[in-house]
């Protein structure tokens, strides 16, 4: 999962520090409900407020099926002579990567759904 928002002059994406942070709550916790960011695009300066900071994929879910998939090819020639029994770690891909990816779904919505100021006006 990874945090970003729009720089509100030239519409580049900023990725926001998002070790530990779950929710807004957190977020807000950790740097003000409001907090001032640089774009390193157009140098611009502006506040953002919790509520405009939006959860995506990043790139967790790949590169565990990619190291998934490795440790699959590896263990299978490892038990290869056991016969059939070999190819049910084949299986260990797509379990992994498909639980990860569920995961970070969850997270994302969760980080989604909660907005720290419901009262607040929304653009998004
Ligand atoms: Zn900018």
């Amino acid at each position: 999962m990874k945090l970003i928002t729009q720089c509100p002059d030239c519409q580049h994406e900023l990725k926001i520090k998002s070790l530990f942070i779950e929710n807004r709550l957190d977020l807000a916790k950790e740097n003000g409900k409001e907090f001032e960011l640089r774009c390193p695009h157009c140098q611009g300066r502006f506040r953002v407020h919790v509520d405009d900071v939006v959860a995506e994929n990043d790139l967790t879910v790949p590169i565990i099926g990619g190291i998934s998939f490795i440790a699959a090819v590896f263990l299978t020639l490892y038990f290869l002579e056991m016969g059939f029994i070999a190819y049910a770690t084949l299986a260990l891909p797509v379990i992994a990567a498909g639980s990860a990816r569920q995961n970070q779904r969850n997270r994302i919505n969760q980080f989604n759904q909660l907005h720290y100021d419901s009262k607040r006006f929304r653009i998004r």
